[in-house]
């Protein structure tokens, strides 16, 4: 399989670092849970659940690892607003970002870190790079990282965003976590407390104060993955700052083995934009996954218009796309309930010629499988499931299909629907957090405190889930999106 490394800006033939060539350890950057994640976010998210989804069709064991940004600028900003502890204000947005993810069909990561609870681990990064030369305490308290000494310990800042440093003012410093590329600075690893953080902070050998968004990537992505691992994803934007300045620290922290470097692909969903334009409130085109619900579309059919392009190039979603995608998807349907129909009737049923029944079908895997080889060329591969559908209804219209050769074709598109994951019958599993609020409200009702499981059974209905006490236990089904609103 061929991917296009943002590091080499080239296509380059996937092999992970795995000495079996199996394992395959995959880190995206996840969201900043200070609001709802635009759909924007979702283009990249679901393209990271794409890549992921077709690895594992590949036959790889994917380690898939998603941080949640639940401390940084913005969220610090929004806190001091509502004047909610930070813990109670990001939940909010978290579980909504996992309702919506799985509405989104995406699979959940195997781990979903949180950055507040790895503040040990950011400050024993930080630590090692203090020991290292590499990171320096500044008057204002705050610690912030050398460019110029990383330089000089063999580090090259600026590889993954192809900057020149020659503008490079040493010493200069950056407190915030977005900056352009043209004044790279030394950007901070650890932010000293200051009055706008209220009560945000955590005790550090510099002082109280709060981590930097980049190092709590670099921190979280070498705990769950270890210091050099397969695929780092995010969205184009990251690339600078967020994920030079990553490479910066986690190499200069030289954790990796020799000759080894971080991350050996680094991969790039482009933007998208809505209606031809960036997304702005302003503008009025700024939707969340909840307002299209709310406009009566289905996760499905918002995943299907997201995984519509190519990941290197930048989307254009548009109301007409989704209702392209509507009738793309009733197209795909209806093929796939004549052939289950067939599949389920008995042979001497099957139609109204005799056709021999090891009759083969059009082929669909290996077309999609070829196309999303090459670098996950998702067109092609849409090309070769809308081929093979126009195929399998001429056959349905001559009825020259048996239902050996409808249920290998079946077969075909549960695989392919594996890694597309827009087939009518996904599975929906609760996210974890659903999981915890059922049990907890299953010791609740143990222990005869009926307002509070009655609270909880809200908590988890306002999430989109309903429960169901059965005679087996309690069984968590999905609301539809109309029931969610009443
Ligand atoms: P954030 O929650 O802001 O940290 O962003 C989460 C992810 O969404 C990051 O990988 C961003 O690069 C990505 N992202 C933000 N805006 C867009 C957009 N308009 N199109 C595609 N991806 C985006
Ligand atoms: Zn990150």
């Amino acid at each position: 399989m061929k991917l296009f490394n943002t590091l080499t800006r080239q296509l380059e033939e996937f092999e992970p670092w795995d000495s079996h060539k199996r394992e395959v350890k995959m880190y995206c950057c996840g969201p900043t849970v200070y609001d709802y994640a635009h759909i924007g976010n979702w283009r990249t998210f679901v393209f990271a659940d794409l890549l992921r989804r077709f690895l594992e069709f590949q036959g790889y064991v994917v380690r898939h690892v998603m941080n949640i940004t639940d401390v940084e600028d913005k969220i610090i900003r929004r806190v001091q607003e509502t004047g909610l502890p930070l813990r109670d204000y990001t939940a909010r947005y978290e579980a909504a970002f996992f309702e919506d993810f799985a509405t989104l069909r995406c699979l959940r990561p195997h781990h979903t870190p949180r950055a507040t609870e790895h503040i040990p681990e950011i400050i024993a990064l930080i630590q090692r790079l203090m020991e290292r030369g590499i990171a320096y305490q500044a008057p204002d308290g705050s610690v912030y990282f050398s460019i110029e000494k990383y330089q000089a310990a063999g580090g090259r800042y600026g590889q993954l965003a192809r900057i020149q440093l020659d503008h490079l003012r040493v010493g200069e410093r950056v407190r915030s976590d977005e900056y352009a590329k043209e004044t790279p600075a030394d950007f901070a690893l650890w932010k000293a407390r200051c009055p706008d953080d209220g009560p945000v902070f955590w005790p550090s050998p510099w002082g109280e104060g709060r981590p930097g968004w980049h190092i709590e990537c670099s921190a979280m992505s070498m705990k769950w993955l270890g210091p050099s691992f397969d695929l780092h994803l995010g969205g184009e934007d990251l690339i600078f700052p967020h994920h030079e300045d990553e490479i910066a620290q986690s190499e200069g922290a030289g954790l990796q083995p020799p000759g080894r470097r971080f991350v050996k692909y680094w991969v790039h969903g482009a933007f998208l934009l809505v209606e031809g334009r960036k997304m702005s409130k302003s503008l009025g085109n700024f939707y969340t996954l909840r307002d299209l619900l709310a406009r009566g579309f289905s996760g499905r059919e918002v995943r299907f218009t997201l995984l519509s392009g190519h990941y290197r190039e930048t989307l254009n979603f548009t109301m007409d796309g989704l209702h392209a995608a509507r009738q793309a998807l009733t197209r795909l349907d209806e093929c796939l309930s004549r052939l289950r129909e067939i599949a389920n009737r008995p042979s001497h049923e099957a139609c109204s010629r005799p056709v021999p029944p090891t009759e083969p079908g059009p082929d669909l895997v290996q077309p999609f499988t070829r196309a999303m080889e090459e670098d996950l060329n998702i067109s092609a591969a849409w090309a070769a499931v809308f081929d093979w559908v126009r195929e399998l209804n001429r056959r349905l219209a001559a009825g020259t299909m048996s239902p050996a050769t409808a249920s290998a074709m079946l077969q075909q598109w549960d695989q392919v629907d594996a890694v597309l994951g827009v087939g009518e019958r996904a599975e929906l599993t609760p996210p974890e957090e659903i999981l915890r609020l059922a049990q907890e409200r299953q010791v609740a009702r143990k222990t005869q405190d009926f307002a509070r499981a009655d609270a909880l059974r809200e908590q988890i209905r306002a999430a989109g889930w309903l429960v169901e006490d059965t005679p087996a236990g309690p069984r968590l089904k999905p609301l539809s999106p109309s029931s969610l609103q009443t």
